[in-house]
């Protein structure tokens, strides 16, 4: 090991890591870097290894040396799907310490401040935000249709193609899908439900949205079914059950039990998306309505329908 190499360990600041495909990719022209980057793939394995969470599989070493050299930095492609916030070269707490503290840091920024807006100025903070990457892609925040004041909320998890471009939650085939379950129950979208997702913005490729975006966008989620104030909250699909009950359990699992949101009781079904795929699930998700209705009355104390 080079002394430089050696002092810098010593001073505890090597090695220094990067997000791949991203920036840095460092060129250097010392052909002597061959050896230290051999070197260093052993160190980079073993971190890599310890990453449970798996966003750092995405990492690659940059030896201290190279970093201390006329290094020539590279700028990613244009059109690169990377946030903006993660353009700086740090050194990384392991991944498990990290992605604790990204979604802690994230519901402590904005839960307070959100928790006290009215629905104008929630709408319009939804609108302006940029809290997450997912901001940088999308073509309209889809905030939530419906009544404001509805028993039931029906949530699911993010906007796609359509809802992206409309700016409505449930757009679509799906949306016809939800619809026609809805009527069967005497609910419909422009006066007795309220409809929203738990992400506000499109993730790019239909992605599932990372722990980080979803503990971003929460609070605006919280805010809505506190100002609702449902008698009863349908998630709709595995990733809005997940997201909603904190769990990883599977949706056969989480349906036909009533849960808690907010204290509001909440009952899990499939996503219309899944159910125009699987048309014999569809029974099953019509008992999951009734188990819904059910709970509505005995909460609302509304009459039987
Ligand atoms: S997904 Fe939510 S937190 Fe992220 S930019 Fe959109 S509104 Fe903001």
């Amino acid at each position: 090991m080079a002394f430089s190499e050696s002092a810098l360990e010593e001073l505890g600041l090597a090695p220094m890591w990067v997000r791949r495909g991203m920036r840095p990719s460092v060129e250097t022209t010392a052909s002597a870097d061959a050896a230290g980057a051999a070197s260093n793939a052993g160190k980079t394995s073993a971190i890599e290894a310890a990453d449970a969470a798996g966003a750092t599989s995405s990492l690659q070493a940059a030896s201290p040396r190279e970093a201390g050299m006329n290094a020539r930095i590279q700028q990613p492609p244009a059109g690169a799907d990377e946030p903006a916030w993660l353009d700086e070269v740090s050194v990384e707490p392991p991944a498990h310490t990290r992605t604790n503290r990204i979604v802690a840091d994230a519901r402590a920024d904005t839960g307070t401040d959100v928790a006290t807006l009215d629905w104008d100025a929630l709408s319009a903070r939804v609108t302006a935000c940029e809290r997450c990457r997912l901001c940088e892609k999308r073509t309209n925040t889809v905030f939530g249709v419906g009544d404001r004041n509805a028993d039931w909320m029906l949530i699911g998890e993010a906007p796609g193609e359509n809802e992206d471009r409309l700016g409505e939650p449930f757009v679509g085939q799906a949306g016809k899908l939800l619809d026609n379950m809805l009527r069967s129950l005497t609910l419909a979208r422009d006066t007795n439900v309220y409809i929203a997702n738990v992400i506000k913005c499109r993730p790019p490729g239909n992605r599932n949205p990372e722990p980080d975006e979803v503990a971003r966008c929460e609070p605006y989620l919280q805010r809505q079914v506190s100002l609702v104030k449902p008698k009863v909250i349908v998630a709709l699909g595995r990733f809005a059950a997940q997201s909603l009950l904190k769990t990883q359990a599977s949706i056969s699992s989480l349906r036909g039990r009533v849960h808690e949101y907010e204290g509001v009781p909440v009952i899990v079904t499939y996503h219309p998306a899944y159910l125009l795929r699987s048309l014999p699930d569809k029974a099953k998700a019509w008992a999951d309505l009734c188990l819904a209705r059910d709970t509505w009355q005995k909460t609302a104390g509304a009459p039987p329908r």
